[in-house]
């Protein structure tokens, strides 16, 4: 098969982890007989500085017209200085927008290999943990009314949370979909007690669960999840949230993890369309000092086979590669410890690629 890709490498490091992403799809389309096509396009401070805006027609155009987009990351000292609405990281958000991307999806993995680099205690963790934190992307809080009053104890302003049942019906499908490729459990957290929206966001979850039998649904409260992922993440598969909570609940989450080069994202769409990209941003400290940790970007990658392009069996080669990679040892410098062989970016993404095997 032939799939096209949109690749977005940013600022930073961006092109540096796209580029070892490309090379894991690469072999991959080598063992299994695809062909991936990579059209590279700008967003971020490199396009503010090519065409003078940091999302162009053209690069929208490019992604509509692919299977899925490879994203690094945007951003960077050098335009810091520019206001809000001009600035590289306001492609994140007008491509959401503009690719009606509404959920995404965070798996916070600790690799068994890198236990030692998780902060929670080792019996907590012992053998690893995997869990899928699916997020609201384009409704709540975020998006809905604000600005500033008057009230009788003077200025003040407020933010409306705001979900429609379809809103939460479209994410909540997704998500019961995502448990049964998974361990069948699917954890919906919200504030049912305190909100009205929330009330609403459960009774529409559980209206969905009629059609997943077969997957165990439970409800939490946004308090208690919080607590409950420090002293017992292992009860989680999925967790299905809205928007805030979710952007909490999420990094969090990924703390588990170690080391932020090592988590991957997804941002869906309609139908399969998606945008994959490492939780990280472009990292300006260590860019071009062949330093980045491309894992992040090479899971993204993977994630982008199994949820855009339906290849689950590549998937799998790919995150097999990376786990192959940690369990014989070589480790770049963000996840560097006594006795491991430290590799840079490229090395790293060669050996990675390398790995993968049909
Ligand atoms: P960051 O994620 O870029 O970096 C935080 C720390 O983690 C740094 O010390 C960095 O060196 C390290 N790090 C990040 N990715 C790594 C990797 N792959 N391997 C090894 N170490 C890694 O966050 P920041 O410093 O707050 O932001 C830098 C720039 O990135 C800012 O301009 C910010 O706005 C932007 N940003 C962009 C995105 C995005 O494009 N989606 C997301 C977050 C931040």
């Amino acid at each position: 098969m032939e799939y096209k890709i949109a690749v977005i490498s940013g600022d930073g490091i961006g092109p540096e982890i796209t580029r070892e992403a490309e090379k894991a799809l690469a072999k991959v389309g080598q063992n299994y007989g695809h062909r991936f096509t990579f059209n590279h396009v700008l967003a971020g401070g490199c396009a503010i500085d090519e065409v003078g805006q940091c999302l162009p027609d053209e690069t929208l155009k490019a992604c509509r017209d692919s299977d899925s987009v490879l994203f690094g990351a945007v951003g960077g000292p050098k335009w810091d200085d520019l206001p809000g609405e001009q600035r590289p990281e306001k492609a994140v958000l007008g491509l959401r927008e503009s690719l009606g991307l509404y959920g995404n999806l965070r798996p916070a993995l600790l690799f068994p290999e890198l236990e030692d680099a998780c902060p929670l205690k080792p019996e907590i963790i012992e053998g690893g943990l995997d869990i899928m934190v699916v997020r609201e992307l384009t409704g709540g809080i975020y998006f809905g009314d604000k600005g500033l009053c008057e009230t009788e104890n003077g200025p003040g302003a407020y933010d409306v949370e705001i979900y429609t049942e379809r809103e939460v019906e479209r994410i909540a499908r997704f998500a019961f979909l995502m448990a049964m490729k998974r361990n069948g459990k699917l954890t919906s957290v919200d504030k049912a007690n305190v909100l009205e929206s929330s009330r609403l966001w459960r009774r529409t979850v559980n209206k969905v669960a009629k059609d997943f039998p077969e997957v165990e649904l439970s409800h939490m409260y946004v308090d208690n999840a919080a607590m409950q992922l420090i002293r017992n993440p292992k009860q989680f598969d999925v967790i299905v949230t809205s928007n805030m909570f979710g952007d909490i609940l999420s990094d969090e989450a990924s703390m588990i993890a170690g080391s932020i080069g090592l988590l991957p994202s997804a941002s869906i769409g309609e139908g399969t369309f998606g945008l994959y990209e490492p939780i990280h941003g472009s990292a300006p400290d260590i860019t071009g000092k062949d330093m980045a940790n491309p894992i992040a970007t090479i899971l993204s990658a993977a994630m982008m086979l199994r949820y855009s392009l339906g290849l689950s069996s590549e998937a799998d080669a790919v995150e097999e590669a990376v786990r192959v990679f940690l369990r014989e040892g070589y480790r770049t410098p963000d996840i560097m410890s006594n006795g491991m062989k430290q590799v840079g970016t490229r090395e790293a993404g060669d050996i990675i690629a390398e790995s993968i095997h049909r």
